[in-house]
């Protein structure tokens, strides 16, 4: 039987023990709700208040300014939709980029519906957004700039601190979408010029259904939940207070060791890229070599279905992900890939491996020791291989 090999870490990541064992008195001893009266109740909310400045201090905000939410998604609909509500006597233009998360991506286009217009930003061949095309895109009616900080699928890390001097030069808010970001690299809000930004417990070892959105003091911007006067009445219904604990738990050892986990994950990932590349022929890696977070590899190879080499990888236990959009139930090519301007056949054949700071040189090791047969096997069922190799002599 073979070990579990997880490198999917930017689909979702395991709880860490330390994390659950936080959370366990909330959902037990602990069990109150933080709006009651007595005793047990305020202290609670009191763990809530701790939560929420801990969580802060790491990005260098005010507790105030954390705004706790169900995930990413919520997020990220909460920044994009509740700007756009509250400030659409002064605008209806919004501007993001097209290698957006579909949380970002769909929250757009709802309000494309809503009559708002929506400006998507092309990238680089790396992924990378240009602030000076920014520039030229906004417009005296633009209210809001979503570009997120990391890509989920490439890794490339986009020039924020840059984004956010053309916004401020505009007077256009900026939100970032941080999920991929956030407690796998330090962000400081203040000097990035940030004035939203989305963050999701999962994706941080903390569980699914917590978030957190980041709201600077002053930036108009509509209740998400109408209902109780929780989360500074803007975010009604009453807390995921374990959740919440977790999270904060989650961020607190992430950042105290954050140099640590970064350079051990970029040990790995570039033992993983750096062999893939050399004893591969046809690959070549999507997104930025340098400008990308440090637990993405990313991919492609000609003539292959992503799938197909998921499948094979899952054989030996290894959990890896494709450049396809499976999650929809279509066969499509990712967004992500189509805007660095790879063709429909080359977008199909990747490969994403998003790594941890657990992740051990052996678990590298045995993916790359096998991956080149599983690719051999594959090209040699492909007859468009075929054809190529014949062509070639
Ligand atoms: C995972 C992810 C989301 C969605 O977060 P959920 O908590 O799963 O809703 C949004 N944006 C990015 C970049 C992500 O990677």
């Amino acid at each position: 039987m073979n070990r579990l090999i997880y490198m999917d870490n930017a689909a979702t990541t395991f709880v860490d023990k330390r994390v659950l064992e936080a959370m366990l008195p909330y959902l037990t001893d602990m069990c109150f709700n933080p709006s009651s009266i007595y005793d047990g109740a305020q202290d609670v909310h009191a763990a809530l208040d701790i939560a929420r400045e801990t969580i802060a201090k790491t990005l260098n905000a005010n507790a105030r300014e954390i705004y706790f939410t169900s995930c990413g998604t919520e997020s990220d609909n909460f920044a994009i939709k509740g700007v756009a509500y509250a400030n659409r006597d002064k605008g209806k233009h919004l501007i993001t980029s097209k290698i957006e998360h579909h949380a970002v991506l769909h929250s757009m286009a709802a309000l494309e519906k809503e009559g708002y217009e929506v400006t998507y930003l092309d990238v680089d061949e790396n992924g990378l957004v240009d602030p000076a095309t920014l520039d030229k895109a906004i417009r005296p009616d633009t209210i809001l700039v979503s570009i997120m900080y990391a890509n989920n699928e490439i890794g490339t890390i986009e020039p924020i601190k840059e984004i956010s001097e053309v916004c401020k030069k505009h007077s256009v808010y900026l939100h970032v979408d941080a999920v991929q970001a956030y407690a796998h690299m330090p962000i400081d809000v203040v000097s990035d010029g940030i004035d939203m930004l989305s963050a999701s417990g999962h994706k941080f070892n903390a569980m699914k259904g917590t978030g957190f959105l980041y709201i600077k003091k002053g930036v108009k911007i509509r209740n998400f939940m109408d209902g109780g006067a929780q989360e500074f009445r803007k975010r009604a219904g009453t807390e995921n207070v374990a959740g919440i604990i977790g999270m904060a738990k989650a961020t607190e050892i992430a950042h105290s060791e954050i140099e640590e986990r970064m350079s051990h994950e970029k040990m790995i990932r570039d033992y993983i890229i750096d062999r893939i590349l050399k004893e591969i022929p046809y690959s070549r890696l999507n997104g930025h070599r340098e400008k990308r977070l440090t637990n993405n590899v990313n991919i492609g190879f000609e003539f292959i279905e992503g799938e197909s080499m998921l499948l094979a990888l899952n054989d030996i236990g290894v959990c890896a992900s494709s450049g396809s959009a499976c999650t929809s139930g279509s066969l499509d090519p990712s967004h992500v890939l189509l805007a660095i301007g790879l063709p429909h056949e080359k977008a199909h054949g990747s490969l994403r491996l998003t790594v941890d700071h657990t992740t051990s040189l052996d678990d590298a090791k045995l993916v790359c020791d096998n991956l080149p047969k599983i690719v051999e096997r594959l090209r040699s069922m492909s007859p468009l291989y075929e054809d190529f190799i014949k062509n070639k002599k």
